[in-house]
């Protein structure tokens, strides 16, 4: 079964997704994607259904949902895609835009909620409701908070670039 390509292609910098700003599925590094065939296995055997093939290649989508790191995706790849082993963090971590509700003076704490590391935490602003702020070591990229923000305030940055706290 095949998925359309991101359907939120600009989560990772803000602006048009270039093809350097994919995310692959955990365990492929960009120069390994040579080997891939587009033969769909990851898109398949994804139980959180958020690989897609953009521009034949697997790209992950967070919008859509987290990435559990169960390794299903290379498992499943019959070719030489997957060379870096089971990982269990991402490259990238996250950041919040000034769009967060929580900035906006509204109360919402659904990006800590579903963090499985507990590595969003909130605190206080004078006049306001609390505010996100990221445990970056503590953040392995899952994107389970991109996939539930309801108004899409939060987007994956290259862990070396330094979160962005509005
Ligand atoms: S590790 Fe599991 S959840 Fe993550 S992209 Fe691969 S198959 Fe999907
Ligand atoms: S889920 Fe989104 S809007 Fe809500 S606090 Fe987190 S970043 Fe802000
Ligand atoms: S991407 Fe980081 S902050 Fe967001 S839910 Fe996953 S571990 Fe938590």
């Amino acid at each position: 079964m095949k998925r359309e390509a991101l359907s939120r292609r600009d989560f990772l910098s803000g602006g048009k997704r270039s093809e350097a700003a994919c995310i692959r599925p955990p365990g492929i590094v960009e120069d390994a994607l040579a080997a891939c065939t587009g033969c769909d296995q990851c898109v398949e055997h994804c139980p959180a259904s958020i690989i897609s093939l953009a521009d034949g290649l697997p790209a992950l989508d967070f919008t859509l949902g987290e990435c559990t790191f169960c390794g299903a995706c290379a498992e499943h790849c019959p070719e030489p895609v997957f060379t870096t082993g089971h990982i269990h963090r991402f490259d990238h971590i996250v950041s919040f835009a000034a769009t967060c509700l929580s900035f906006q003076r509204v109360d919402c704490q659904a990006c800590r909620d579903v963090c499985p590391t507990a590595a969003i935490r909130f605190r206080p602003v004078r006049g306001g409701p609390f505010v996100p702020d990221l445990i970056a070591s503590a953040c392995t990229g899952c994107g389970a908070c991109i996939s539930v923000c309801p108004v899409g305030a939060v987007a994956a940055v290259p862990l070396n670039a330094e979160a962005i706290h509005a």
